[in-house]
């Protein structure tokens, strides 16, 4: 085939579309690695021999599934749980489960789409995969979260296994949600098997999981910022989100001398012109994991600090930025104004959450900015070291997983930075990088397997 004959960027997304109708997740997902690695594959013509890159964009399988469950009242409930498994070609997928209700078949296909390049971008032999229902957690009791779960891994169990999907948690799904999931996979199967991560650790849960997304995030913005001569200490730092990855990114920009400003939850956002402190942070996991309660209480607990609702935390002028709450929470709009504020760099614990254009605003403004897939890596990274350590039946040291975190963290950067070339000597375009690195290794993987 002559390279005028493969086709462009426009055709292909415009396939795409017409079989995914009306998923827009899943298309902006796709346009966003698809944009990049066009330009990589134009004069390597096995790739698109292969049809490698139209085939990492169909899902191997995506499985639907009724959820029924029975609420303290009585009333039976019916949900929609999915499990979408993309690619499998480095490993058994791997990808959490969302409980929230916006979840949907184009969050899910997006969210397992960039799973299958992150997971290649952190060295670990695992594939790409996602899971979730549109059952909304919020306001719940224990024991209705305990049912919906059960039943949830009812049907879900047929479908993973320690060496075929490995699911851990995400929004919504925290160790309590693993648990309960877990205890009733062991039942169902009665095999004690490291089928989820994010587990508790007196059944085979790993140290560092729950700070693993937070503080890689953290890493990753420093490498950032140290490679362009810059450092964390002394920067403020605006926070979106107030769950795992919002709280634990806070403290690790404070060990660095930092200063957070703020956090937020789906009602609002607080300001803290004070910075948060290791108590206040400590303040937030308790209330907002343990008491399930809001952020605006926040206001209410701590002098100074003002809540605002109904809004995000992006017009509050500070050096950095790390959206840690869910996908496009940042418009382009927003973006701009983040730039005319002075934003340095912005690090993304969250999935996706900066829209396309407002990514293309911080690249075309020089704003160093790492992109989900490389700088959210850090779960599942230390995810892929629970799976190592339930096959060996040992459990690592704190000291040590810190350590191969920041390893991990390390050399996704340094791939990024191998990729990432542009014009600008001085200036790495992240989002190229890692979607270039991510997507060689998946692809060379598939390329071995011929056409399967
Ligand atoms: P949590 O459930 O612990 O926290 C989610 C936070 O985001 C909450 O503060 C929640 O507020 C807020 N939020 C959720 N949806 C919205 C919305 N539509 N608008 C505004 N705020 C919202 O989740 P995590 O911290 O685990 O996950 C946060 C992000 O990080 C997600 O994008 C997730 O996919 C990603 N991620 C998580 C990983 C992990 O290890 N946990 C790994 C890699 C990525 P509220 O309480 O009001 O709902």
């Amino acid at each position: 085939m002559a390279a005028s004959d493969h086709v462009g960027i426009e055709q292909f997304m415009t396939g795409v579309k017409k079989r995914n109708p009306g998923e827009t997740e899943f298309h902006q997902a796709v346009y966003e690695v698809a944009q990049y690695v066009f330009d990589y594959i134009k004069d390597k013509e096995i790739y698109h021999e292969y049809q490698i890159l139209r085939r990492i964009a169909e899902p191997d399988r995506v499985i639907s599934f009724r959820v029924c469950w029975e609420d303290d009242k009585g009333n039976i409930r019916v949900q929609r749980g999915y499990r979408v498994q993309n690619n499998n070609a480095i490993g058994p997928y791997k990808g959490g489960i969302r409980f929230h209700p916006s979840v949907n078949q184009s969050i899910l296909k997006f969210l397992a789409f960039e799973q299958t390049f992150k997971n290649s971008l952190t060295g670990l032999p695992m594939g790409g995969g996602k899971g979730g229902s549109d059952f909304n957690p919020k306001g719940k009791s224990t024991h209705e979260i305990m049912r919906f779960c059960q039943s949830f891994m009812t049907e879900l169990y047929r479908h993973v296994g320690a060496d075929v999907d490995i699911p851990a948690g995400d929004i919504g799904v925290g160790g309590r949600e693993i648990g309960f999931m877990f205890g009733q996979y062991k039942r169902i199967t009665n095999q004690y098997t490291g089928v989820l991560t994010g587990k508790g650790l007196e059944y085979g849960g790993s140290l560092v999981r729950t700070e693993a997304t937070g503080y890689g995030a953290v890493y990753f913005l420093e490498d950032m910022l140290n490679k362009a001569g810059n450092a964390i200490e002394g920067k403020t730092a605006i926070i979106s989100g107030s769950g795992n990855v919002a709280t634990h990114a806070a403290e690790k920009i404070l060990h660095r001398g930092g200063k957070p400003l703020t956090l937020s939850d789906s009602g609002g956002f607080i300001l803290d012109p004070d910075g948060l402190t290791q108590e206040k942070i400590d303040w937030v996991k308790v209330h907002k994991t343990h008491r399930r309660g809001r952020i605006e209480d926040y206001a209410k607990e701590f002098k100074g600090a003002t809540f605002h609702a109904g809004k995000r935390p992006w017009d509050v002028k500070a050096d950095l930025a790390l959206p840690c709450a869910t996908q496009n929470e940042i418009t382009t709009a927003e973006a701009k104004t983040m730039i005319k504020n002075g934003v340095i760099a912005v690090s993304e614990g969250a999935n996706m959450p900066t829209e396309q254009d407002g990514i293309h605003a911080f690249l075309d403004a020089k704003v160093l900015f790492g992109p989900s897939k490389a700088a959210n890596a850090g779960g599942v990274a230390v995810s892929g070291l629970e799976i190592s350590q339930n096959q060996q039946r040992m459990s690592w040291g704190a000291d040590d997983l810190q350590k191969q975190l920041r390893n991990i963290m390390q050399s996704i950067h340094e791939k990024c930075v191998q990729y990432g070339d542009t014009k600008d000597p001085k200036y790495i375009d992240y989002v190229k990088g890692a979607n270039i690195a991510g997507f060689t290794k998946v692809a060379d993987a598939m390329l071995a397997y011929g056409v399967v």
